[in-house]
């Protein structure tokens, strides 16, 4: 798989441990939440994992307050 945390392009928001980042270009990726898969510039990590990825919209999804709750 293409080290996709090379080919960043920008960071553009976060949400707690959710991070949505713009990539150099279209990359087909299936997300880790809602299981679709998409081919698209827009891609979301959560806690750094790159592993898991997020769509777009299952990140427009979490609340922008969202915070990591104690244990
Ligand atoms: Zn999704």
């Amino acid at each position: 798989m293409a080290r996709l945390r090379d080919r960043v392009s920008e960071t553009a928001e976060s949400r707690g441990e959710l991070v949505l980042y713009k990539l150099d270009r279209p990359t087909e990726v299936t997300c880790a939440r809602c299981a679709g898969r998409s081919t698209t510039r827009w891609i979301a990590v959560l806690a750094d994992d790159w592993t898991r990825l997020w769509c777009k919209a299952c990140f427009l999804a979490m609340p922008a307050s969202n915070r990591a709750q104690p244990g």
